[in-house]
């Protein structure tokens, strides 16, 4: 057993970061950081006052008139050295990630190889804009072209529970393009995106290029009406989503609004369960279930019940909880006393509606740790998709088995009783079935033999139906969002 040390035990009094400079700020309203294994304070967020907001904006607007004018390639030059920068900080934002948000140091690990890889891709930007379109000749001595502007100032609004890698969908991208941004990460998990900051000015990215305000809800509210921001991306839940995604429509913005989730994961009974088990743990309680891939019901196709049951339940009672920071562990904490709650609340619900209970998570205790917001792997029986439990996102260690009688039946529960459409996997040997899923199922990831359907950074975040508000989303498809067209015809 290998427990790592953490990068410091705390971090006071977080600053905003505005033209380059690390500011204090002036305002009186603000929250403890807390790390959630250890039910302890390891930092205060201060929430920005609208002064300061505007000053964050107004730096972004500045620094927009250079940096959009530098050759792309310099652009590209700048984001490439904080790839480097990233990397030599990579095991230190990786541990702040698991001492502040509470997953395990494997996941805090693949959150931060990721949000790399989203900024090599975001250095290929610069060739994507190469392609370019041009035709010559139109008409008798007429030519056109078709170029990509930078808009402006955009805001970015991160989640808790992919505190640096879900704003990475979209700064390196905006920076390469030439656009410049005001991020706002969640108040609750504020630590890796400092550090990431960090990063940023190190690798001597301009002043006002990224700047960083603090806050929440008035914060955003502030960022989303000002004049000088041309739109906002957000990740977050899906009520907040549908009101950002309102609030920029009603001051003419753009808007990208990655949301919620609840997604089915459907075995049936070809798939070959020595492989399918282990896939399967991760999916549903990797992140502690906080992740808006998580895998939520458990489709049981046919003949393939009884056994999948046995052996899920088995695997997943054998998993060890913990500190994430001590690398034998295999499940951390939830974020908050607040949402340890609010599963308890549904793990009562999913018992009130007829569901059996046939792993309780409810009395985990890590002796180490007894204050920390442990709950351990809770798996539910009998449930049915019209069940609370089945149709709300819980965000948490919790898993409802459900039974269908066939593929089709699997897929209509999919597609009809549920609001989201953010992820849906199979694990099947049959390429048919597989086929049929993937083409029915409607939801923006697929997963074949793959529990955590996670795509790319050079493949779009996908989401379909209240998973997402919008027309082009995270990643690669955000180099539209953040340009716009200029269409030129040239007679000489
Ligand atoms: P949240 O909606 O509570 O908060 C997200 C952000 O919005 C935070 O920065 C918060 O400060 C801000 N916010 C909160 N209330 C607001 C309001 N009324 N107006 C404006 N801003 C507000 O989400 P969360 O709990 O931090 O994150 C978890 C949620 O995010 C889950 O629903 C999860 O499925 C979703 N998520 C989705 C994706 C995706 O790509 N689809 C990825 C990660 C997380």
């Amino acid at each position: 057993m290998v427990e790592l040390e953490e990068v410091q035990s705390n971090y006071g009094r977080l600053k905003l970061f505005i033209g380059g400079k690390w500011v204090d700020s002036q305002s009186a309203h603000g929250q403890p950081v807390v790390n959630p294994a250890k039910a302890q304070t390891i930092a205060e967020v201060p929430f920005a006052t609208t002064s300061e907001t505007d000053k964050a904006i107004e730096s972004a607007q500045s620094a927009f008139e250079r940096w959009s004018r530098l050759p792309v390639t310099t652009r590209a030059g700048y984001v490439f050295r904080l790839k480097q920068k990233l990397d030599e900080y990579f095991e230190d934002v990786s541990k702040i990630t698991t001492q502040n948000h509470g997953k395990i140091i494997d996941e805090a690990r693949g959150e931060t190889r990721r949000l790399v890889e989203n900024v090599e891709a975001g250095c290929a930007v610069a060739y994507t804009l190469a392609k370019g379109e041009h035709l010559d000749q139109i008409a008798s001595g007429v030519d056109e072209t078709l170029v990509r502007e930078p808009l402006g100032s955009f805001a970015v609004i991160g989640p808790f529970n992919f505190p640096s890698l879900a704003p990475f969908w979209f700064i390196p991208i905006a920076m390469v393009l030439g656009c410049t941004l005001v991020v706002k990460p969640s108040e609750i998990t504020p630590l890796p995106m400092q550090w990431c900051v960090k990063a940023i000015e190190e690798a001597g990215i301009p002043p006002g290029v990224v700047n960083m305000v603090h806050g929440a809800r008035e914060v955003n509210e502030a960022l989303i009406a000002h004049p000088d921001i041309r739109g906002v991306a957000f990740v977050g839940s899906t009520p907040v989503a549908k009101s950002v995604y309102r609030l920029a429509g009603e001051h003419g913005k753009r808007a990208l609004c990655q949301a919620g989730a609840k997604n089915y994961i459907v075995v049936m009974p070809d798939a070959d369960l020595t492989t399918t088990i282990p896939t399967l743990l991760p999916s549903f309680f990797g992140n502690t279930g906080q992740r808006c891939l998580s895998g939520a019901n458990l489709v049981a196709v046919g003949e393939v019940y009884e056994s999948l049951k046995k052996k899920f339940a088995e695997a997943t009672a054998r998993m060890k909880l913990g500190y994430g920071l001590d690398e034998s562990v295999e499940m951390g904490p939830l974020v908050s006393q607040k949402a340890k709650e609010r599963v308890l609340s549904y793990i009562d619900k999913g018992v009130d509606e007829g569901a059996k209970l046939i792993l309780d998570g409810r009395n985990a205790r890590v002796e180490k740790f007894p204050k920390g917001y442990f709950l351990g792997p809770t798996v539910f029986d009998n449930a049915t998709p019209d069940m609370t439990i089945a149709r709300d996102e819980i965000f948490g260690p919790v898993v409802s088995i459900i039974r269908a009688e066939k593929l089709d039946d699997a897929i209509e529960m999919i597609n009809t009783k549920t609001n989201y459409g953010n992820e849906a996997c199979i694990f099947t040997s049959s390429g048919k079935n597989a086929r049929e899923f993937r083409r029915s199922a409607q939801v923006g990831n697929i997963g074949i033999n793959i529990g955590i359907a996670a795509p790319m950074a050079f493949f779009p975040f996908a989401g379909f139906r209240e998973s997402f508000f919008g027309i082009l989303h995270g990643q690669i498809d955000c180099v539209d969002f953040f340009t716009d067209k200029k269409v030129i015809a040239s007679r000489w």
